[in-house]
This record gives structure tokens, C-alpha cells and sequence, in this order.
């Protein structure tokens, strides 16, 4: 029987960086993955596939909307849906191919097969190899959630993994759940020009973001085409070949809404299906999450788990950060993961992002021992250059310190804005460091600095 140091099963984020950290700090290691390809959801059925099509139908929407008014001017854009597909495709297989790459540099064995435990010591791939380790890192991900009235059959009801690889541009397509995934998809086949409504079960989406922010994206969503009913319960569907008709209720009144794709869209649960961790004795909280302790240990003490698998928002770095911490830790290093330096990213038109703590949050935690600074874009140069004027920089620090306790952007490329929030908070960084630093001009980077001067009391440009 083949014997490693560790063993990690799973090759998403969180599993495929383990072994890469593992391989490099001289551990022999394997990486066991059931599906053929590596890279789990985040590169074959989320983060990369979703953002590929948000880029694409991004730049036909700025061809259809935009271009005009910067001079551009074309004979007819039309969508053809198979490329846009394929050339999801082909970014998908070249990150794929790539981690591939990396595992046979850090020398990284690869099984492919079902890992099952038939001891805390031994697995078991598809019922015929065996291997044994001295750790385990569990890096199994997550999978999504139907409702138990509608099951998916990736045809009309799909979830977001058949959203992503629809055969044609759905008529109408009615979204349940104005999460992230929700939302982000939702905004590829509005710009294609589907007809979307948003169901929703809350009085807002994109509920753990700051509330101002999820008020903006609802309002900048509606003005682009997206229909919302909030407040609203999914109570039935009846199915056909190619369509599907729900019933919602919404202020005690019940209506039909009819629609050929049916993405549902209410969250992911843990993944751990045939594992047999209970036969082990790796312990579950009552939501089906692994337990785990600050060093990511679960109940069997050579036992980790990270990922979507554990308790903790659903991210890809949040898996990576965890896989690096898990496997410095067995190595006996000093590691550790800042959740409050985690950012949580809406790819949206504008994008959204955000890090460390909501203003309701920081107000409930620290009552008047906040300051909140806000600057919009529609005062930044670059953004009027870009002629993408909408949202705003919200930025939390505590008073005592001055520390930044939380940053929260709606507005364009808050995805790399954000980066200096990220840095901010793992460097402890005060708004005064963050007012006083010289940002580049024009770059949208200088609402960050505005809004630390507004929260200091001293804004420029307000
Ligand atoms: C549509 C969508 C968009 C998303 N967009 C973003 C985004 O923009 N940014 C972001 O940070 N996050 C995003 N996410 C979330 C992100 O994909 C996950 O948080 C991340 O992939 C979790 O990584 P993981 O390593 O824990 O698990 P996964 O990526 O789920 O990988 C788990 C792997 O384990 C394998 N596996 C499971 N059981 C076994 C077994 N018994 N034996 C062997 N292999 C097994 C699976 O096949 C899978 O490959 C998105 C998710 C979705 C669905």
C-alpha cells in the first residue's frame, strides 16, 4: 500500500494550493480527485466559467449601450452564444490544465477516484486502491441546494452549474435567490437579453453585505432591466419539457410567473458524500459542516478540513488561505487566516466588494466607537472617464484607533479596489495612513483615500 505524509481530498482551491504548500515544504503528498478534471468548482462550474460570461456579455452590453456616446460606432452586434461558451471553455481548460502543471512540477502524486475511509488511517479510491497518510487535509467543497419541490434536471430547472452551460439564450428565466451567484448570473442573461426576475425570500439581496451597499446593487440592478420581488415565497412549480411555471407569494397574494429556465439559486451546502466520516468519528456541526478547531483539526486529531467544507463564507481564497494555514501548521510553522482581511466580491456592473465589517455590524459591536467616511464616484475623475459613475467608497474605522475596521465599495473594478482594504487591514493600517498615502491621479483608488478624509472630518473633493 502506497504511503504518503499528507493526503489531500479535493483539488478546488482550497486542495489543490494544500498540496502545492504541502509538496514545497518537502512532504510527500497526494491530491484525490473524484472528477476528471482538477481544479473543483471554483475553475470548472464557478468563479472562472461565471466570470468569463460576465465579461462577455459585459462588453456586448457596453457595445449596445455605451459605445455611442464615446464615438464608437458599428453596423450590428449580435450575440453567438457557442463562442461565448467556448471561449468560457477554453479559459476553464487552460487554468485547469495549468494546476495539472503545477502538480507535476511540485512532484504531486494525482489519483483520480472516490476517496472513501475505511480507517482514520486508510482510504479507499472507487473501491479499488488504497493509501494510507499521516494527515488528511479534507478539502471536499460544497454543492448547491434545491428546493425540494424543485429538483434539478439542468434543463429547465438548473442550477448554477447548468446556467453556465445553457445550449441557447433563455426567453425568460425567472432567478430564485438574489444571492451572489443569483445575482452575478442573472446579469450575464439580462445583458444577452433575456427577460430575469429575481424572487427573493428576504426584504434584501445580497443580505451579509452592508446595507447601504445592498440597496445600491438593488436599485443599479432594477435601472438595468432586472425585475426583483422581494419579500417573496417560492410555493410550487409544475414542469414541463422546456418550461416551468412557479407560484409565488408575495403580501399574502399568490401569482404565477412562467419562465423556460428556472435557475435556482439558494445557497450551497458542505459536500462529503461518501467520505464516511461519521464511521470515523469526524464530527459535524447540526448544518452538515465539518467541526474543526483554529488549527483546522476536526475530531480525529491527523484529520483537517477547509474549504467550503467547514463553517465560513463560501470563497476561493478563503480555501486557499485555510489549505496554506492547515499545511504550515502540520509542518509546525506559525500560520493563521485574517477573516477580516477576506473580501467578499460581487463581479456585477458595477462590481461590489467588501471586507471586514458591515456599518451594522461595527455599530452593534462598538456603538458610537465607529467613523464612517463615504465618497461617491461620480466625483472621482477616473470613473467620469470611464463614464462609470455609479456607487460609492464606505470605509469603518474605529475611533480609539483609528484602525480601518471595514471597507465596502460599489463601484467599477472594486474587485482590485479592494486589494488596498485587504492590505490595510492585515498591515492594521489607520485611516490617517490610508488619507495621507499619495494616490495616483486620476485612479479610482482616490475614493478610498476621499473617504478616510471624509471619516477623518476633512474630505477635499466633499
Ligand atoms: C457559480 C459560482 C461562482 C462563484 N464565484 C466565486 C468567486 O467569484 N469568487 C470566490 O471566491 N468564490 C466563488 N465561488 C465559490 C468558490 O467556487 C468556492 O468557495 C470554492 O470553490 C471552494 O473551494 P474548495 O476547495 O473548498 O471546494 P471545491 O472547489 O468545491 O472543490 C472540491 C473538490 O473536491 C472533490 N471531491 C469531493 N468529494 C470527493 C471525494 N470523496 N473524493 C475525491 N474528490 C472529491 C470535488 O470533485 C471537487 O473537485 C463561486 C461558486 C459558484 C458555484
Amino acid at each position: 500500500m502506497q504511503k504518503f505524509d499528507v493526503a489531500v481530498i479535493g483539488s478546488g482551491p482550497g486542495g489543490y494550493v494544500a498540496a502545492i504548500r504541502a509538496a514545497q515544504l518537502g512532504f510527500k503528498t497526494v491530491c484525490i480527485e473524484k472528477d476528471k478534471k482538477l481544479g473543483g468548482t471554483c475553475l470548472n462550474v464557478g468563479c472562472i466559467p461565471s466570470k468569463c460570461l460576465l465579461q462577455s456579455s459585459k462588453d456586448y452590453a457596453w457595445l449596445l449601450n455605451e459605445s455611442q456616446e464615446h464615438g464608437i460606432e458599428y453596423k450590428e452586434a449580435k450575440v453567438n452564444f457557442a463562442q461565448m461558451m467556448a471561449r468560457k471553455e477554453k479559459v476553464v481548460r487552460g487554468l485547469v490544465d495549468g494546476v495539472a502543471g503545477l502538480f507535476k512540477k511540485n512532484q504531486i502524486a494525482r489519483i483520480e477516484g472516490k476517496a472513501h475511509f475505511i480507517s482514520p488511517n486508510t482510504i479507499e479510491i472507487d473501491k479499488k486502491e488504497h493509501l494510507e497518510a499521516s494527515h488528511f487535509i479534507l478539502a471536499t467543497g460544497s454543492e448547491p441546494i434545491s428546493l425540494p419541490f424543485l429538483k434539478f434536471d439542468e434543463k429547465v430547472i438548473v442550477s448554477s452549474t447548468g446556467a453556465l452551460s445553457l445550449t441557447k439564450i433563455p426567453k425568460r428565466m425567472v432567478v430564485i435567490g438574489g444571492g451572489v451567484i443569483g445575482v452575478e448570473l442573472a446579469s450575464v442573461y439580462n445583458r444577452l437579453g433575456t427577460e430575469v426576475i429575481i424572487v427573493e425570500m428576504l426584504d434584501r439581496i445580497c443580505s451579509p453585505m452592508d446595507l447601504s451597499v445592498s440597496k445600491s446593487l438593488l436599485q443599479i440592478l432594477k435601472k438595468q432591466g432586472l425585475t426583483f420581488h422581494l419579500n417573496t415565497q417560492v410555493l410550487k412549480a409544475t414542469v414541463s419539457k422546456d418550461s416551468a411555471q412557479i407560484t409565488i407569494k408575495q403580501d399574502g397574494e399568490q401569482r404565477e410567473l412562467n419562465a423556460d429556465i428556472v435557475l435556482v439559486s439558494v445557497g450551497r451546502r458542505p459536500y462529503d458524500e461518501g467520505l464516511g466520516l461519521a464511521e470515523i468519528g469526524v464530527r459535524k456541526s447540526l448544518r452538515g459542516y465539518v467541526l474543526v478547531d483554529s488549527s483546522f483539526r476536526t475530531t480525529i486529531h491527523h484529520i483537517y478540513a477547509i474549504g467550503d467544507l467547514i463553517e465560513g463564507p463560501m470563497l476561493a481564497h478563503r480555501a486557499s488561505e485555510e489549505g496554506i494555514a492547515t499545511v504550515e501548521r502540520i509542518a509546525g510553522l506559525k500560520a493563521h487566516v485574517n477573516y477580516m482581511a477576506i473580501a467578499n466580491v460581487i463581479y456585477t456592473e458595477p462590481e461590489v466588494a467588501a471586507l471586514g465589517l458591515t456599518e451594522e455590524d461595527a455599530k452593534n459591536l462598538l456603538g458610537p466607537q465607529i467613523k464612517v467616511g463615504t465618497s461617491f464616484f461620480k466625483g472621482n475623475p477616473r470613473a467620469r472617464c470611464l463614464g462609470e459613475t455609479e456607487g460609492f467608497v464606505k470605509v469603518i474605522g474605529e475611533v480609539k484607533s483609528d484602525r480601518l475596521i471595514g471597507m465596502h465599495i460599489v463601484g467599477p473594478q472594486a474587485s482590485e479596489m479592494i486589494g488596498e482594504g485587504v492590505m490595510a487591514i492585515e498591515k492594521r493600517a489607520s485611516l490617517e495612513d490610508l488619507a495621507r498615502a499619495p494616490h495616483a491621479h486620476p485612479s479610482l483608488c482616490e475614493a478610498i483615500k476621499e473617504a478616510c478624509l471624509n471619516a477623518l472630518g476633512r474630505p477635499i473633493h466633499g
